[in-house]
């Protein structure tokens, strides 16, 4: 077979598979090239593994409120089991993956990629070149730990699907979601959990009745906080680590994680030799179409560091393959991105936060705040959040937050009449679902308080 292409696609996650297979049903002779498992970080070590161990660690709420309900329950909990049916699952999807790719010809390639100019790329283990008229950069991020004294000792996401056992305790450093979501899957199969962070309120950028309602939620579940101390080395204490803080402060853990941010996996990538320019931030610089200063070199997902979640990847990829092998520019619209955060309590977010909205004009803001009904015959106290903010007199709907069970779900229809310049007028005209939580976003009446030239009325 020839080594030449019309394209080369350098990592096989999200964004590259999407690009790569609707490329090659544009007619393109493609190459997908990937150096671990093709399905990238989503399905291996991201969103599919983690949403699986978040299902595993809520059984403990519900077995909270079970009794209530009139269960008796005598449950315990298998780490192995829970692992083997994990990797059987991302097994089966990286096959589906892998087909997906070869249905419409694209050739996988598995080996390590170099970029060694406008049109080259080096197979490092194979020891080959290929020749492509185009070649996209899709190679995701990888987990950034801070170069401390026994960074060694400490595992990042990559390895906590797959720990050879649950630990009896374990303290993440980091205040994002990855960090919170990971605390609440071990504290919920009931690893004693702490999390330190640097700042002081977890989930920085998230509105702040999120931020405040998840940080009690997190508490409530027996999860320590630690604010504003960072760790500062690691070292071995028996069958444990002994983490030593910045205020001067050890305790042993059985197992440290750092979730400490993501860095775009440009290193070593060669793309100095075609002249790819980076962002300040270590990106790769993109246009609105994904070209890279190279013109044959395009980039899309998380190495482009402009939103990393997997549909965004996925969505800039297709747009990739429809600007430049269908003939259809296409630019995606990174302004209304639905997120969420798959803690125990669930967020689910779309849109401006209330303190953003704040300073750009005049807002109302209808806030619910109930418990919600699967804990009203228990004893269970924590209550659901659900935010609407729009323009004053009910005019555009500018975010929507939401904390509680269902909140992603609730957030992705959200998202519709968002990207559709929904009014309140027109969320009041949809009749509300009873019993539901999501009933609270079609009923608010008065406004629970207004923003007029920025200050809380
Ligand atoms: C723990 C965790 C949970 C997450 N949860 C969510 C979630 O709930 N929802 C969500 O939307 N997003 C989530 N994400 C983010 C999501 O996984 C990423 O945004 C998405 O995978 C990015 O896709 P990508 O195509 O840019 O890169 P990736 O999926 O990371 O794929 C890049 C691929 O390139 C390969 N590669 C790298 N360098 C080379 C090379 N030189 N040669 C060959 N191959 C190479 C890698 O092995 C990898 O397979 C999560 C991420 C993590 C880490």
């Amino acid at each position: 077979m020839s080594d030449t292409y019309d394209l080369v696609v350098i990592g096989a996650g999200s964004g590259g598979v999407r690009a790569a297979r609707m490329a090659a049903t544009y007619g393109a002779k493609v190459a997908v090239i990937e150096e671990f498992r093709v399905g990238g970080t989503c399905v291996i070590r991201g969103c599919v593994p983690k949403k699986l161990y978040v299902y595993a660690s809520r059984f403990n709420d519900l077995f909270d409120v079970a009794s209530s309900f009139g269960w008796q329950v005598d449950a315990s909990f298998d780490w192995p089991t829970l692992v083997a049916a994990k990797e059987k699952e991302i097994t089966r999807l990286e096959h589906a993956y892998t087909s997906n790719l070869e249905k419409p010809g694209v050739e996988i390639i598995k080996d390590r990629a170099l970029v060694t100019g406008p049109n080259t790329v080096h197979l490092v283990a194979g020891d080959r070149d290929l020749t492509a008229k185009y070649i996209l950069v899709a190679t995701g991020a990888a987990p950034f730990v801070p170069p401390i004294p026994g960074y060694q000792l400490g595992i990042t996401s990559n390895e906590a699907f797959d720990l050879p056992a649950l630990p009896h305790s374990i303290l993440i450093e980091g205040g994002g979601y990855i960090a919170v979501e990971f605390a609440t899957i071990f504290a919920g199969l009931g690893v004693d959990t702490t999390i330190i962070y640097r700042g002081d309120c977890i989930l920085r950028g998230f509105d702040d009745d999120m931020r405040r309602g998840l940080e009690a939620g997190l508490i409530d579940r027996g999860i320590k906080l630690i604010y504003q101390t960072t760790i500062k080395s690691l070292a071995r204490h028996g069958d444990d680590i002994a983490a030593t803080f910045s205020d001067g402060v050890t305790a042993p853990y059985g197992v440290v994680m750092f979730a400490t941010g993501r860095n775009p996996n440009v290193r070593g990538l060669g793309l100095e030799t075609a002249g790819v320019k980076l962002t300040p931030a270590g990106a790769i610089a993109v246009d609105a179409y994904s070209q890279t200063s190279c013109p044959s070199i395009y980039a899309v997902g998380d190495v482009t560091g402009r939103a990393a979640l997997t549909p965004v990847a996925i969505r800039e990829g297709w747009y990739f393959a429809e600007t430049v092998f269908n003939n259809n520019k296409l630019a995606v619209d990174h302004s209304q991105i639905p997120t969420a955060v798959f803690s125990e309590p669930e967020i689910g977010v779309i849109g401006l936060t209330e303190g953003e909205a704040a300073t750009h004009g005049d807002i109302d803001v209808y806030v619910a705040r109930f418990r919600p009904m699967i804990n009203t015959l228990s004893t269970r106290t924590e209550r659901m959040v659900l935010k609407l903010i729009t323009e004053k007199d009910g005019g555009k709907v500018l975010g929507c937050h939401i904390l509680g069970p269902g909140a992603a779900e609730m957030i992705q229809l959200i998202a519709i009449p968002m990207g559709m310049t929904a009014t309140k007028a027109d969320f009041d005209r949809a009749i509300a679902l009873h019993p539901s939580a999501a009933e609270e976003l079609v009923t608010f009446k008065a406004p629970s308080y207004v923003y007029r030239d920025g200050q809380k009325v």
